[in-house]
C-alpha cells in the first residue's frame, strides 16, 4: 500500500519593494516549502512566516521534524490527520498550514479535482481582490499605484502619524475603492473614531485591526459608532477565536498562515457567516502555492485580498491568476498549481 511522505526546505522570497507596516519594514521573507508524495503524485505545501506569530525557518523545520505521515492509511481523513498534528504542539499555525496545504493538493490531486469543486463552491461569485500599498514616501507610493494598474481596490498600510497624507497623495493619483489596514498602530479609540469618519468621505471600504488586540472593549466601542466595518485580523488567528471576539468587530480576516491551513479556514468561515460577521480572505507575503490554495475558499469571502504572489520577485509556482480585478484558482487538480523553477 503506498504511503504519505513528507519533505521540507527552506527558501527566502525576495520583494520587489521594500514592504513597510505600522510595526516593521523588511525586503525579504523567509519560508518553507513542502512537499508529500503518494503514490507517484506530489502535493506542494508553504509555511510563510508571520513576524508577529513568532514562527521562524528553525521552529517550523524542528515542528516538521515531529509529524509523522506514513503512520495513516486512510489519506482522504483529514480531518482526523490534521487534528493529530495540531496536538502536536500549541501554536505553529504556518508548521501546521505548509501540512494542510499539500495535503489538499494532494487529495484533490488523487480525486482528480479541484478544491472549489470538492468542495462545491461556485467562481462566480469571486469579489475583486485588493492589491497592497506599503507605507512610504510620497514618490514611492505613486510609483506603486500606478504598478497597480488593473486592479479594482487597493489596500493601504496605516497607522503611523502621516495617515492623511498618504491617502491624499492615493487620491491624487486613483479614484479606486480603499481598505486600510493599522497592523493595531492607533491606540486612541476617539482619535481612531475622528480618523474613520474622514476616510468615510475618501471612498475607504474597511478599517482593519485599528487598535492592539488586546483593547477589545475601545474596539467594540469603536466597531459601534464606526461609519465603516471594522476588521480583526491580529484580534483572530483560529476557529476557537472567533467567539472571543464576535461582538467586538463587524467581520475577520482569515489567513491559512494564522488558521492552520484550508480545513479549518473553510470551519472558520461557516461559523463566521452564521455568526453575521464579513469575512475577509487574507495572506502573507506567499509564493503562488499559498495564495493558490486560499483562492479556492475566496467565492465565500466578502473582502479578497490575496496579492502576496504578486509583491514577490522570485514565485517558484504558478497557479492562481488574476483576471480583471479577480483572482481565480486554476482548474487543474488539487490547490492547482505547478512547480515552474527549482528551488
Ligand atoms: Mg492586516
Amino acid at each position: 500500500m503506498p504511503k504519505l511522505k513528507l519533505s521540507f526546505k527552506p527558501f527566502t522570497l525576495e520583494l520587489k519593494h521594500t514592504f513597510t507596516v505600522s510595526v516593521f519594514s523588511r525586503t525579504t521573507t523567509p519560508i518553507i516549502l513542502t512537499e508529500i508524495e503518494y503514490d507517484g503524485l506530489i502535493g506542494y505545501g508553504e509555511a510563510s512566516m508571520p513576524v508577529y506569530l513568532g514562527e521562524t525557518q528553525e521552529s517550523i523545520i524542528n515542528f516538521l521534524s515531529k509529524v509523522d505521515l506514513s503512520k495513516y492509511d486512510d489519506v482522504f481523513n483529514l480531518e482526523n490527520i490534521l487534528k493529530d498534528i495540531d496536538l502536536i504542539e500549541n501554536g505553529n499555525t504556518a508548521a501546521k498550514a505548509s501540512i494542510d496545504i499539500a495535503m489538499h493538493d494532494i487529495v484533490g490531486k488523487i480525486l482528480n479535482q479541484p478544491w472549489y469543486k470538492i468542495w462545491g463552491i461556485d467562481l462566480k461569485n469571486i469579489p475583486y481582490t485588493s492589491f497592497t500599498i506599503g507605507i512610504d514616501d510620497k514618490s514611492m507610493i505613486e510609483k506603486k499605484v500606478k504598478e497597480a494598474g488593473d486592479f479594482k481596490i487597493l489596500k493601504v498600510k496605516l497607522g503611523r502619524d502621516n495617515d492623511k497624507d498618504i491617502i491624499q497623495t492615493i487620491r491624487e493619483i486613483t479614484d479606486v475603492p480603499l481598505i486600510v489596514d493599522i497592523n493595531q498602530g492607533w491606540k486612541d479609540k476617539e482619535l481612531a473614531l475622528e480618523m474613520i469618519n474622514w476616510l468615510k468621505g475618501k471612498k475607504v471600504l474597511l478599517v482593519e485591526q485599528p487598535l492592539p488586540k488586546g483593547q477589545i472593549d475601545d474596539t467594540a466601542w469603536l466597531t459601534e459608532k464606526s461609519p465603516l466595518p471594522i476588521i480583526a485580523d491580529e484580534s483572530v488567528q483560529r476557529f476557537s477565536d472567533i467567539i472571543k471576539i464576535k461582538d467586538a468587530f463587524s467581520g475577520i480576516n482569515i489567513k491559512l498562515m494564522k488558521c492552520t491551513g484550508m480545513h479549518e479556514a473553510y470551519k472558520m468561515i461557516n461559523l463566521a457567516k452564521e455568526l453575521n460577521l464579513k469575512i475577509m480572505l487574507g495572506c502573507m507575503t506567499e509564493t503562488s502555492c499559498g495564495i493558490s490554495a486560499a483562492s479556492h475558499l475566496s467565492p465565500l469571502a466578502d473582502w479578497v485580498d490575496l496579492d502576496g504572489a504578486l509583491l514577490i520577485k522570485n514565485d517558484i509556482f504558478k497557479g492562481a491568476g488574476v483576471i480583471n480585478g479577480k483572482i481565480f484558482p486554476a482548474a487543474s487538480p488539487g490547490i492547482g498549481v505547478e512547480k515552474i523553477y527549482n528551488s
